[in-house]
């Protein structure tokens, strides 16, 4: 075929895409708050989660984070997003469980931390809620799910939340307007190399 032929095909076929494209955009017309899934057992969860956090920042939309079991607060994110206008952050674990050792205390922890959660669950001024690791104390039992999922169906109607962590329920995933899984292909750390600022913590 000559390039006169081999362009004007793909002209035409680019035309059709186009239609196609047009008409799926036209279709998807609805807003409301999302709720979104990150799961699975690959890299890639919250940092997901902090890169929606920064897109909705820079629209200077209002954003609420509650970080679940881990008590660390010596991760990038907290040192650069918590010192922003428009953030509202809260670390509510004291640590991972091994480290604790304390059932009944990470219990206590964990639901005076979802109080602190319903409280910008409840606010409409906060567009975008990150609720990063909740899949964790719900596992484990510490918070019932079947309540965090009412307060979650019951924010304000335009509210975004997004949630992560390994493992996320049938019931989380029925309840969510988009769901991720990563999964794990390769990760450095099996080849021994530790967690690495800026890319892990
Ligand atoms: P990230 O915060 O990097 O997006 P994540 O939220 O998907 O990771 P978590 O289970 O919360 O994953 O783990 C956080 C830490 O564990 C990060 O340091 C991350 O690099 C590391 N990690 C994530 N997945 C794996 C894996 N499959 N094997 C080993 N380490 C992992
Ligand atoms: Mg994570």
């Amino acid at each position: 075929m000559t390039d006169t032929g081999i362009n004007a095909r793909h002209k035409a076929r680019m035309e059709r895409k186009k239609a196609h494209i047009d008409q799926s955009i036209e279709k998807a017309d609805q807003e409301k708050g999302l709720l979104l899934v990150l799961t699975g057992n690959g890299k890639g969860k919250s940092s997901s989660a902090f890169g929606m956090m920064a897109r909705s920042l820079g629209y200077g939309m209002k954003v609420g984070v509650a970080q679940f079991i881990k008590g660390r607060s010596d991760t990038g994110e907290e040192a650069f997003f918590a010192r922003q206008e428009n953030v509202e952050w809260h670390v509510l674990g004291e640590g991972f469980t091994w480290n604790t050792q304390d059932r009944e205390g990470d219990i206590k922890t964990a639901i005076a931390g979802w109080e602190t959660t319903k409280t910008m669950l409840q606010n409409p001024e906060i567009a975008l809620v990150i609720l990063d690791e909740l899949t964790y104390p719900i596992k484990y039992g510490y918070l019932d799910e079947a309540t965090i999922l009412a307060d979650i169906a019951a924010r304000p109607s335009q509210q975004h939340v997004v949630v992560t962590g390994r493992g996320a329920s049938e019931a989380f995933i029925e309840l969510a307007d988009t769901v991720s899984e990563l999964k794990d292909v390769k990760h450095a750390y099996r080849a021994g190399i530790k967690a690495q600022a800026g890319i892990d913590l």
